[in-house]
C-alpha cells in the first residue's frame, strides 16, 4: 500500500542544483542518478538505463546496501536505502523511487541551501495527513513496509503528531487527584471547570477508593514495603497473596486458584500452558485481545464460532472435534465491547456432548452476574461444569490482577508450566491485601450489586428513551451506543467534556472502524441524576452533531 493511499504524503522539495544519488547495489556495479525530488523520507532519480545494469524488478522492496548524496565536492553518506517502485516511460531511462531506512533525507542541512524555496527550521518535516483517509487501522495494512523493523513506528509518529492536533484526539487524558464519580482531568472545559462524571471507569463498585480498601493496602505497605520482590515461585508471594487464592477458590466453589499479575497475563499465561500442537481452541468471535494472544501462544489450533452462536459451535465441532486430542470451548461471561452475556449453559451442553473442556473469562461478569454477583456461570448455575474460570481484579475491585479457579491438577500444572505465571513478578503485597478486602466487602454486603443493577437498569431505560435499541435484557456495567463514524464520535466527544462528561471513545483495534462506539460503563456509585445528567447530553449532542441513531 502507497502512502498516498494510507493518506501520508511528505512534502516533496525540487532541487536547485544538480545533486546525485550513487546506490551501491549487493551485486553489480555502483549506479548514479540524478535527483529529481526529494522528501525527508523518499528520493525520486532518474538513471540513465544504459549506465544501470539493475534488475528492477526482481530489486522492487530490497534493502540496497549504501547510498550516497553528492553535490558539487560535498558527499552524504546516506546509508541503506530501499527501492519502492519504479518507472520506464523513456525508453532510455528509469525514475525510481526510493526510501531511506538509516538517515533522514538532510533537506534541513547538507541540502538547504539548494530546496527549491527558502525553508524554516522546521520544514523538513512538514508532511501531508490526509485525515479523512488516515487512521489507527491504516498502519496494520502497510504491506510493503516493515522493511526495516521501524518503518511502519517512523509512519505513525507522523500521523500521530498531526491526529493529536485535532479535536477527534481525546485520549490520554491525564486524572488530577480526585477519585469516585467525580473526577478531575488536566485539561479544562467550560466556565475553566475541571470536573467531570466519570462514565468510563472499570472500578464498577469504587472500591478502589473504599478506606477500608485504602487502608489494607497501607498496612500491607507498613508491613510488607512496596514490591513483591520476585515472581510466585521465588520470593513473590506473602500471606495475603495466599489468603487472596484461598479466598477465590472457596468462592467459586474450586478446588483451587493461582493469581497472575493482570487479567491479561491470564489469558496468555493459562491458553499458552495448556495446550500442544495436536489440541484445539474454539472461541467466540468476539473473545477479548487477550485470549487471542493466548491462543496464537499455544501451539494449538485455534478456530472461532460465530458471536453467541451455539448452532455454529456445534457445527464446527461436529466436523472437526476427531482431528484433534484436547479440545476447548472458550468463551467470555460479558462481552467486553458489547456488554452482551454468553449463553453459557447452551455452551457446556455443546462442549459436553462433543467431550470439550470450557473456559470462561469473567472480566465482565464477575461482579455483576449471578445471585452473588460471581458471574455467568453462577446465573446460569454452571459454576461446577465449567472447567476453568478465570477472572481479573480490574472491575469487581478497581485493582489489578487475575485468576484462574480449576481442578487442583490443573493449577498445579500451570504452576510450572505457564510461563505468564512463572516467570513474571508477583502483584504486590498491598494489591493482594486491598484486593482481599474489596472482594470481602462486595461479597458480604449485597447492596453494591443491588445498587449497581439499579442504576444499570435506569441508564438502559434512559438509552431506550432517547431512541437507542439496547437490549431488554442489558444487564452489564459496559453499556456501548454505536455511533460508526470516527469523526462524528470525536465532535461527540468533545462536547461531552465541554459539559463535564468523561467517557472513551472506543474505536479500532478495540473494534471495527465502522464499530466505533462509546462505552458507558456504569458504577454503582453513580447517582440516578448522575446518569440523567449523561442521557440529557447524550441527547443534546446528537442534535447539535446533527446525528441519529440506525
Ligand atoms: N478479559 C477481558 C474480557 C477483558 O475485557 C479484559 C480487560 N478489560 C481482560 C481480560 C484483561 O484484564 P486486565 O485489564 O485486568 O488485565
Amino acid at each position: 500500500m502507497s502512502e498516498t493511499i494510507l493518506g501520508i504524503r511528505h512534502k516533496r522539495y525540487k532541487l536547485c542544483e544538480k545533486v546525485y544519488l550513487t546506490i551501491t547495489p549487493t551485486i553489480g556495479h555502483e549506479i548514479v542518478g540524478v535527483i529529481d525530488n526529494c522528501s525527508i523520507y523518499g528520493i525520486g532519480v532518474t538513471i540513465e538505463k544504459k549506465k544501470a545494469s539493475l534488475d528492477w524488478e526482481s530489486e522492487v522492496n530490497n534493502i540496497i546496501p549504501a547510498s550516497s548524496i553528492k553535490w558539487g565536492d560535498k558527499e552524504y553518506n546516506l546509508g541503506r536505502i530501499v527501492l519502492r517502485y519504479f518507472l520506464q516511460s523513456d525508453p532510455n531511462k528509469v525514475y525510481a523511487g526510493f526510501s531511506v531506512i538509516d538517515y533522514k533525507v538532510p533537506i534541513s542541512g547538507f541540502l538547504s541551501a539548494i530546496i527549491d524555496r527558502p525553508l524554516s527550521k522546521n520544514d523538513c518535516l512538514d508532511i501531508e495527513v490526509n485525515k479523512e483517509k488516515c487512521r489507527v487501522a491504516s498502519f496494520t495494512q502497510i504491506n510493503f513496509s516493515n522493511v526495516d523493523i521501524f518503518d511502519r513506528c517512523r509512519k505513525f509518529e507522523l500521523f500521530y503528531k498531526e491526529w493529536k492536533k485535532t479535536p477527534q484526539y481525546l485520549y490520554e487524558e491525564i486524572r488530577m487527584p480526585s477519585k469516585d464519580v467525580r473526577i478531575n482531568l488536566s485539561r479544562n472545559r467550560k466556565k475553566n471547570r475541571n470536573d467531570y462524571i466519570s462514565m468510563g471507569s472499570n472500578d464498577y463498585y469504587g472500591l478502589a477508593f473504599n478506606e477500608e480498601v485504602v487502608d489494607a493496602a497501607k498496612n500491607a505497605m507498613d508491613l510488607y514495603g512496596f514490591g513483591s520482590t520476585g515472581s510466585p515461585l521465588t520470593t513473590g508471594l506473602t500471606k495475603y497473596h495466599e489468603e487472596l487464592t484461598d479466598y477465590i477458590s472457596s468462592l467459586f466453589n474450586k478446588e483451587a486458584a493461582l493469581l497472575y499479575n493482570s487479567g491479561y497475563s491470564v489469558n496468555l499465561g493459562v491458553l499458552q500452558g495448556l495446550a500442544n500442537a495436536q489440541d484445539l481452541f474454539i472461541a467466540d468471535k468476539l473473545c477479548h485481545a487477550s485470549i487471542y494472544d493466548g491462543m496464537n501462544l499455544s501451539q494449538a489450533t485455534y478456530r472461532v464460532f460465530k458471536h453467541n452462536n451455539t448452532d455454529h459451535l456445534e457445527d464446527i465441532l461436529t466436523n472437526i472435534r476427531k482431528k484433534y486430542v484436547g479440545t476447548m470451548v472458550i468463551s467470555e461471561g460479558i462481552f467486553s465491547m458489547d456488554g452482551d452475556v454468553t449463553p453459557i449453559d447452551k455452551i457446556v451442553a455443546v462442549a459436553k456432548k462433543h467431550k470439550c473442556r470450557t473456559f470462561i473469562d469473567e472480566a465482565h461478569s464477575f461482579g455483576v452476574l449471578g445471585k452473588n454477583g460471581l458471574g455467568v456461570c453462577e446465573k446460569y448455575s454452571v459454576l461446577d461444569d465449567v472447567d476453568l474460570i478465570m477472572g481479573t481484579f480490574s472491575k469487581v475491585c478497581g485493582s489489578i490482577g487475575g485468576f484462574i479457579a480449576s481442578n487442583r491438577e490443573v493449577i498445579n500444572w500451570l504452576r510450572w508450566y505457564s510461563r505468564a505465571h512463572m516467570f513474571s513478578v508477583s502483584i504486590p503485597p498491598s494489591t493482594a491485601a486491598a484486593t482481599l478486602k474489596a472482594l470481602k466487602i462486595f461479597n458480604e454486603d449485597k447492596s453494591y450489586l443491588h445498587k449497581l443493577k439499579e442504576n444499570i437498569y435506569h441508564f438502559c431505560n434512559g438509552l431506550r428513551d432517547i431512541g437507542y435499541n439496547i437490549a431488554e435484557d442489558h444487564e452489564s456495567s459496559v453499556c456501548p451506543v454505536i455511533i460508526g463514524d470516527e469523526k462524528k464520535l470525536g465532535e461527540m466527544n468533545k462536547i461531552f467534556l465541554e459539559e463535564g462528561i468523561f467517557v472513551t471513545p472506543i474505536i479500532y483495534p478495540a473494534v471495527k472502524s465502522e464499530d466505533c462506539r462509546f462505552r458507558f460503563t456504569i458504577m454503582a456509585s453513580h447517582s440516578l441524576s448522575d446518569l440523567d445528567y449523561v442521557i440529557n447530553v447524550l441527547r443534546e449532542t446528537m442534535l447539535k452533531t446533527n446525528f441519529t441513531f440506525k
